[in-house]
């Protein structure tokens, strides 16, 4: 192991050392990462931009932010004294719970002393003599490491848009994945929300119970299913737990995308329409993600997507008073699930409000932002702050921001400058001894978090013991092995609906964004199959070197 100076909690000075690994980020999965490593006995460094653990959950703080996975399912599997002890509260957890949750198992495994917070990696570079990474942070420090695993998040980048007239605007604004952490009051104001994705369609309903006018930008409807959030009761809370092992292996083996819900039996054309249709109540009943798990071809087959997208159409007909305002709000240009599925709490209600107006800015675009206004082609809206729910650069912009130099100086922007390409989403082929958790090329995003995270952390730390038992320096890897993995991911893309999206899946939300299908869409079990069969294999697909001998001193 690496002599190390690893006091330093917030406050303390830096360290400046050698380290076996550095870790990029501290949510939920640099945290459970640090964990790992301790437990092997390595030396770990944790480097965090925000100030405090939390990840996605430390930045997004906006008015009405919760998980769209149950809470009892949302949360780490990893030891059962944690998962007995902790009390959820609701079905589905709001933001501050779940960053409470973050903090409890910080203290719990006290990982505060080996996270250095409000603290940037600026470069890593790889040392192919001595088979370390540089690691040069924001506060002006350089540390070395064996390993760097990158867990960066995939929603952490939040993404300003460019709207022309922007830093002018004269009142406050705002963005939902930035959120600030002292309480926003926007009571007796004007505000305007760009954006309907996930977070606009969470933060419209609370926004518009406080702000005197609420004007919502809709450049793309979304579908959006209602939450039906409610307290836990007792029970339901015992029901996990006094299952919770068994629950956890369903998630983690039999589950496409981690979650325990109802396997469907069906294809949605199997059904008659009336069969049909109460089975699609039913779910709307229930709430939640599992709507799309009603039938087992609503992501492949565009006839059967259409039976399901119709129903909440209609729903949305039926919700919003205004039949102007319910025909935009109907969206009719992907699949639904295409996109990430929305769930939200009275959404579409919310429209029936007095202070609450539809801008459709598909016909009517957004011109500028005045001092106190907004501007679309037809008209000027005057709004005291502005709220911007427009999303993130998903799944590779924390990387990218990141200048990591690998094999012969490349960066790895160079490398993804097509679009990102990783073998397993785990490793980048002239990237040694640099892991990303939940990476593209991984399931990642499609699938509860948690699950996938702690996946990638227990392989990645069983690799890092493989290597050190074996005496091996570096494990890379094969070209061959990432350029069928990434054919492969796009192959089972193919096979879906999702690539007819405009989506963040895609990289479509930014300009020039190169659009390919990032996460890999095989299901979690299956991924999981495979991650293992390669590492039975002795880490097929991989290169691992070994140390060089040490050369005996010549004596005469
Ligand atoms: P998003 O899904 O990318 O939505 C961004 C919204 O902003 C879209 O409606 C987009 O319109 C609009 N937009 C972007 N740039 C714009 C511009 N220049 N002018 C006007 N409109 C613009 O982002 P998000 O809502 O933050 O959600 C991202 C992901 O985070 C979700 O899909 C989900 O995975 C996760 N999330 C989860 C939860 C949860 O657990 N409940 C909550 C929030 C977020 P277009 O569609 O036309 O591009």
């Amino acid at each position: 192991m690496s002599a190390v100076q690893s006091a330093s909690a917030k406050g303390q000075p830096a360290a400046t050392g050698a380290y076996d690994v550095v870790v990029v980020g501290a949510g939920f999965a640099g945290m459970y990462m640090l964990h790992r490593l301790r437990q092997q006995g390595l030396s770990a460094r944790v480097y965090e931009q925000g100030g405090d653990v939390g990840g996605t959950w430390y930045w997004n703080r906006y008015p009405g932010a919760r998980c769209d996975v149950e809470s009892m399912q949302y949360s780490y599997s990893f030891d059962e004294e944690l998962q007995q002890e902790w009390e959820w509260s609701e079905r589905y957890a709001p933001q501050p719970e779940i960053l409470k949750y973050a903090g409890h198992v910080a203290d719990r495994y006290d990982l505060r002393r080996d996270i250095q917070f409000d603290t940037r990696v600026d470069r890593a570079a790889f040392d192919e003599t001595a088979n370390r990474w540089s690691v040069a942070t924001s506060d002006g420090n350089t540390v070395t490491a064996k390993y760097v695993v990158l867990a960066t998040g995939c929603l952490s980048n939040a993404r300003m848009p460019d709207i022309k007239g922007l830093a002018g605007f004269k009142g406050k604004v705002y963005h939902t994945g930035h959120w600030p952490h002292e309480r926003v009051d926007f009571t007796g104001q004007r505000v305007a929300v760009i954006g309907t994705g996930s977070s606009g369609i969470q933060a419209v309903p609370v926004i518009a119970e406080q702000a005197s006018h609420l004007t919502v930008f809709q450049r793309t409807a979304n579908f959006s299913i209602p939450a039906r959030n409610a307290a836990l009761t007792a029970e339901e809370r015992e029901a996990f737990r006094s299952n919770y092992p068994e629950i956890r292996r369903i998630a983690r083996e039999e589950m496409r995308n981690g979650i325990v819900q109802e396997v469907p039996d069906r294809g949605a054309l199997d059904d008659g329409e009336d069969e049909r249709r109460a089975r699609f109540e039913s779910r709307w009943s229930k709430g939640g993600l599992t709507f799309m798990g009603v039938y087992n071809n609503l992501a492949f087959d565009k006839a059967a997507n259409d039976t399901a997208a119709d129903f909440v159409r209609n729903k949305i007909a039926e919700i919003v008073e205004d039949p102007h305002t319910a025909k935009l709000l109907q969206p009719n240009d992907h699949p639904i699930g295409s996109k990430r599925i929305c769930i939200d709490t009275d959404y579409f209600t919310t429209f029936n409000r007095p202070n609450v107006t539809l801008v459709d800015i598909k016909s009517d675009p957004i011109q500028g932002i005045l001092p106190h206004a907004v501007r679309t082609s037809a008209k000027e809206i005057e709004v005291d702050a502005l709220v911007l729910a427009t999303g993130f650069d998903a799944m590779t912009g924390s990387v990218a921001k990141i200048d990591i130099r690998g094999r012969n100086g490349q960066t790895l922007n160079q490398k993804w400058a097509e679009g990102p390409r990783t073998y397993l989403g785990l490793m980048s082929a002239g990237f040694p001894n640099l892991f990303i958790i939940t990476g593209p090329g991984s399931p990642s995003v499609l699938s509860n978090m948690i699950v996938s995270i702690e996946q990638h952390v227990d392989w990645i730390t069983d690799c890092i013991a493989h290597m050190r038992d074996r005496d091996l320096v570096a494990i890379e890897a094969s070209r061959d092995a990432e350029d069928k993995w990434v054919a492969h991911v796009n192959e089972v893309a193919r096979t879906t609906l999702y690539p007819q999206a405009n989506s963040w899946y895609m990289g479509a939300n930014i300009p020039g964004k190169p659009q390919i299908f990032m996460p890999y869409i095989g299901g979690v079990g299956l991924y999981r199959q495979i991650c293992n069969d390669v590492a039975a294999k002795g880490y097929e697909g991989f290169a691992m070197t070994a140390a060089k001998p040490l050369k005996r001193a010549v004596s005469s």
